[in-house]
């Protein structure tokens, strides 16, 4: 038994992708008797729109976060994460993740990764985002690439 890891984090997406990125999460976390969060981001309605829609946008971003909530236990709860360890919160995901992870101290967090080439990888994606500039280990989940079926 290795007791390596304290904390872990799995940032899901919300797509079926995240089920593989939990499904490797897990068995991490049972063998380091650590704690595991899992969290998903969604972007500030505002911040899409930037600022240019005259109309108070609160009761739709509620809408969102609750329909986000809901999702997130479909995934989570099959695998018996507590509903206090879900988290769904609003902001950049790489943001929000480096966020967590000081305040909670975690200390491995878990992504998924599309494997991307040529352009679409100088675009950047999320888990580059996450990777760069976390204070701890960070584990990219090979989920294939977009557009591809996974089960
Ligand atoms: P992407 O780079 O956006 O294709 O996403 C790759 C991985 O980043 C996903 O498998 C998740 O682990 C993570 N991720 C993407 N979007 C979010 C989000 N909104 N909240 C939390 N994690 C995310």
């Amino acid at each position: 038994m290795s007791n390596e890891y304290r904390h872990v984090l799995v940032a899901v997406d919300l797509t079926k992708d995240s089920h593989k990125v939990l499904e490797r999460a897990i068995p991490i976390a049972r063998r380091n008797q650590a704690k595991l969060s899992i969290i998903h981001t969604l972007e500030p309605l505002g911040f899409a729109y930037g600022g240019d829609i005259p109309m108070d946008l609160t009761s739709i971003q509620d809408q969102l976060d609750d329909h986000a909530k809901q999702r997130l236990a479909e995934i989570a709860d099959p695998d018996g994460i507590p509903r206090e360890e879900q988290h769904v919160v609003v902001g950049m995901p790489d943001t929000e993740i480096h966020r967590f992870s000081r305040e909670y101290d975690v200390d491995l967090i878990v992504v998924g990764s599309h494997g991307r080439h040529g352009f679409a990888l100088l675009l950047g994606s999320t888990s580059t985002g996450v990777l760069h500039g976390a204070h701890c280990d960070v584990l990219a989940v090979r989920v294939g690439k977009e557009g591809e079926t996974q089960e």
